[in-house]
């Protein structure tokens, strides 16, 4: 009896230390993280699985999400995984101020730079890093200049007992999709290594070791391939919906869509003897709107923030002389006034505008900025076609036989039979095509993205540079420069049949 008593006691104490020694080697890290906000500032109605038409985002409620998250997980860090630039007018307005302003406000722990963050160009963004109260972080991106990392490539946070080494990465092709004036002063290096170099420099400082990406999903599959002693790979780009963490050589990698939809809780329970995830489990939030409180202080920053915008809004950039119509059948005198301001932003020998793309008219008076944003509410960028005179004869011709949404036009008069589908002649810069010659076409990432389609081509078989510019910024900045306008049909576009 006496000794099955010893033999028990022996056993509890035996577990009681095992306890005690799992919990000293052993911690719980929570990571709340989103990426691709894209400036969806304000809570919208998203289209997909949405019957009831309810509202998500926004970055107040966003908050509201985290704050909520964190009165259940107080230890949890916040990750933002780049691309909270770009997609609404205050972001545009702004050059990306205000999403700077708003992070401030919602205490991000950490951030990485997505491509969109070089959209408003270098020395914008580098007065932007400076107001933000938050780490940003990125391993691979070095201004050429100095020949240093443009920011730290790294930040050790806390999340409650667990340090964790949060290593930012840039996609390495940043330098090829953005314009290249944004992005002239830095240059992108290979990730993979200069991930690996801080990675094993973490190891002895932190339990767990994180990198925060804006490569995409593919590529961080890739590199998560290439890694030893990452943990996780927190990522942005691709607009990726992981309803949880694909594991790949034993790193979770993550990513939640884009636009605050979506946030990601990884809860994980970390050995910190080996630096590594014992198990963990992740939510999968949709921020659906009026299921929490929005953060007020969040929200204080997004309400000025869109007053200011509605000010500016409002306010007259030029004067209107004769009404803009529309038309999706023949040439138009907003089309003509269109496409002329995109031709000559770009110096371009021509300009095309799809009708469809062309939202309003106007009548004659005061032209607003909120008008051309009606006029023209898509991100479109432009893009800049170069061919040769026998290629756009060619182009042309297609367009005449497959003649939905017509292309609005400048620098280039065409006369054609609508009823026989015949090209009689092109005109350009007062000149009839040259078939040798090569000639530059501005235009916008819809049509190309739809070559085959517009032209009878693909995007492989053109040479097609992006600009990254939105084409809505160039009209506004052109109407801010005229006074008055006054666009009238030129006959640029005739069809003999109709005449
Ligand atoms: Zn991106």
């Amino acid at each position: 009896m006496k000794s099955r008593k010893i033999v028990i006691l022996v056993l509890l104490f035996a577990i009681l230390i095992i306890n005690c020694e799992r919990d000293k080697n052993t911690t719980t890290a929570t990571i709340i993280h989103w990426n691709d906000f894209h400036a969806a500032n304000l809570p919208y109605k998203p289209t997909y699985k949405n019957p009831q038409g309810f509202k998500v985002g926004g970055y107040a409620n966003v908050a509201g999400y985290i704050d909520s998250l964190r009165e259940v997980y107080p230890h949890a860090v916040t990750m933002n995984a780049g691309d909270d630039f770009q997609g609404s007018p205050v972001s545009s307005i702004t050059k990306g101020k205000s999403q700077i302003l708003i992070l401030n406000a919602l205490g991000l722990d950490v951030f990485t730079l997505g491509n969109h963050e070089f959209d408003y160009g270098f020395k914008k963004l580098r007065k932007n890093i400076k107001l933000a109260e938050f780490p940003i972080v990125a391993s691979n991106i070095f201004v050429k200049e100095s020949g240093k990392l443009m920011v730290p490539p790294y930040k050790i946070l806390q999340s409650g007992a667990t340090k964790i080494g949060v290593i930012g990465v840039m996609l390495e092709t940043l330098k090829s999709s953005s314009l290249p004036k944004n992005v002239k002063e830095i240059e992108v290096v290979e990730a993979r290594d200069q991930v690996q170099k801080y990675a094993d420099s973490l190891e002895s400082k932190v339990d767990l070791t994180v990198v925060l990406s804006h490569q995409g999903f593919y590529p961080d599959s890739i590199l998560a391939t290439q890694l030893d002693k990452v943990d996780a790979i927190i990522g942005g780009h691709s607009h990726t919906w992981l309803t949880k963490p694909v594991e790949v050589n034993d790193i979770l990698i993550c990513q939640v869509g884009s636009r605050g939809e979506r946030l990601g809780v990884i809860n994980a329970r970390v050995d910190t003897i080996n630096n590594r995830v014992i198990n963990y489990d992740y939510e999968y939030i949709r921020t659906i709107l009026g299921r929490v409180k929005p953060d007020q202080k969040v929200n204080k920053v997004v309400d000025s923030l869109d007053a200011l915008i509605a000010a500016r809004m409002d306010r007259q950039i030029s004067y209107l002389q004769t009404d803009w119509t529309r038309s999706s059948r023949g040439e138009s005198n907003i089309g003509n006034w269109f496409t002329d301001a995109i031709r000559e932003r770009f110096n371009t020998d021509i300009a095309f505008q799809n009708s469809g793309g062309i939202r309003k008219g106007l009548s004659a008076g005061p032209i607003t900025e909120r008008d051309i944003w009606e006029i023209c509410p898509f991100d479109n960028t432009v893009e800049i076609i170069s061919v040769k005179g026998d290629t756009l004869t060619q182009m042309i011709r297609w367009r005449i036989e497959h003649p939905r949404d017509l292309l609005q036009t400048s620098g280039m008069k065409r006369i054609y039979n609508g009823q026989t589908d015949s090209l009689l002649k092109v005109i350009i810069n007062g000149q009839p095509i040259d078939p040798d010659q090569t000639y530059t076409i501005a235009t916008n990432n819809y049509i190309t993205g739809h070559s085959q389609r517009f032209f009878g081509f693909s995007a492989a078989e053109l040479q097609i540079e992006h600009t990254g510019i939105v084409g809505r910024d160039v009209l506004i900045e052109a109407a801010e420069k005229a006074d008055t306008i006054n666009s009238q049909i030129e006959g640029r576009i005739m069809d003999v049949a109709t005449k």
